[in-house]
């Protein structure tokens, strides 16, 4: 296990000193500790500490502090840009939605702030005089590669339902086993997600599928019977049991992964998965660009299939062939390589790239209106046959014979 002192940053040291000189105890706690002992460079920094909200904003009156969840005993210190977030010990009250707890109660003891937490590997402290604080066991299941909750796994998950995918996810990005009697209640408590917002659900996905374990993972959602929570709407039925395996060589964005699970369905059951999983809307253009941009990857490889790759795929062209040579497709290597060629050649792939634009096509009297659009879209069809042809002479010609047609 990693030493946390020499790598807790400067900043989360002195809040925690700070705290501790002031007369509290206080503690670097949860994913930072977690991923500090794994080698793994945590996003944030979380501190959880005896003082009362109050008494945190008394002792930070200097620094920039934001009261950013005074209910639930949170408020944020800006350090060097950088916010921290400094939570009261804590035990949460009933949960009566699977989500949120009614009432909140502050402690002055770690112990009962570790209690409340998910997965043991999560309820770990840390300070500098106590070492790591580990009511659960943690060490022990972080070095065995196990998450496991901490208390009764049915209550925890019938407290908050999001633990179930938070387990799951954890499982996928660290590569840990799931300890039986958590795996059983997983299981058993899966109904509980459909009280869970489909955002929630979503980025928790999002981040799974995305993660190094992900194919092991998917496997288990897969056989407790959770993808009905997450893909929403039509079931989702593996079409090749190998698919999860083959998801390892496809690279690892959410995007791109998302695209080669949903690849090849009725198009119908994959706009009704993606509009539930609520992504951005970049998100889901990309993941409809990856599944539409199929027809492209097939093709045959021809410098003009490549070139009208480019045009419909743009920036994603690569992904689509990675995704496509991942199903099978054969020739996606020598497309790659037209691609590139395309590309140094800097040919023509965008109406906006044409030598004409609709304002020269008026000007000379050929089209007007509707018609515009498609005579462009035919000089675009021209000029990805033939990119020599990307001169205003040659496309106001090829334009004047289209107009009649078009
Ligand atoms: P990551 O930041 O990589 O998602 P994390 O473990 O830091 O992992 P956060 O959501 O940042 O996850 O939460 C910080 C800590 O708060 C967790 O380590 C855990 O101790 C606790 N925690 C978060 N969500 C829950 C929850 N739903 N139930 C119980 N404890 C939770
Ligand atoms: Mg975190």
């Amino acid at each position: 296990m990693h030493n946390i002192e020499a790598l807790c940053p400067p900043d989360a040291a002195y809040i925690i000193e700070k705290l501790n000189s002031a007369g509290y105890s206080a503690y670097a706690v949860g994913g930072c500790v977690r991923d500090t002992l794994l080698g793994i460079l945590p996003h944030d920094w979380d501190i959880t500490t005896s003082a009362l909200p109050e008494a945190v904003l008394e002792v930070f009156g200097d620094e920039h502090t934001i009261p950013t969840g005074l209910k639930h005993g949170t408020i944020t210190v800006m350090m060097h840009h950088e916010p921290y977030e400094i939570t009261t010990f804590r035990i949460d009250g009933a949960y009566s939605d699977s989500r949120h707890p009614e009432s909140v109660t502050f402690s002055d003891r770690i112990s009962d702030d570790l209690s409340r937490r998910d997965f043991t590997i999560n309820a770990l402290a840390w300070n500098k005089h106590s070492g790591v604080v580990d009511c659960f066991s943690g060490i022990e299941d972080l070095k065995a590669g196990v998450i496991r909750a901490v208390g009764d796994p049915k209550t925890r998950f019938e407290e908050d339902a999001l633990r179930i995918l938070r387990g799951y996810r954890f499982a996928a990005q660290l590569g840990f086993k799931i300890e039986e009697e958590t795996r059983n209640a997983l299981r058993s408590e899966a109904y509980r997600l459909k009280n869970i917002s489909r955002e929630r659900i979503s980025s928790e996905f999002c981040r799974l599928v995305a993660a190094k374990g992900a194919h092991s993972v998917l496997k288990m959602l897969e056989s407790d019977g959770i993808f009905p929570y997450i893909l929403d709407g039509a079931a989702y039925h593996l079409p090749d049991p190998s698919v999860f395996d083959r998801i390892t060589a496809v690279p690892p964005t959410a995007e791109d992964r998302i695209a080669f699970l949903i690849r090849g369905y009725d198009p119908e059951a994959v706009t009704g998965w993606l509009r539930g999983l609520r992504l951005s809307n970049r998100q889901h253009k990309d993941i409809l660009t990856l599944i539409d941009a199929d027809g492209y990857a097939s093709a045959p490889a021809t410098p003009y299939d490549a070139r009208r790759m480019l045009a419909v795929c743009g920036e994603l062209s690569e992904r689509v062939l990675t995704i496509a040579a991942i199903h099978g497709v054969t020739n996606t290597e020598e497309k790659r390589e037209l691609i590139r060629t395309a590309r140094e050649n800097g040919d023509c792939v965008a109406i906006a790239s044409l030598a004409v634009n609709g304002k020269d096509l008026i000007r000379e009297g050929i089209a007007k209106g509707a018609q515009i659009g498609k005579v462009l879209s035919a000089l675009l069809d021209a000029v990805l046959h033939d990119p020599t042809k990307n001169t205003p002479e040659a496309l106001i010609e090829i334009a004047r014979e289209t107009a009649k047609t078009v």
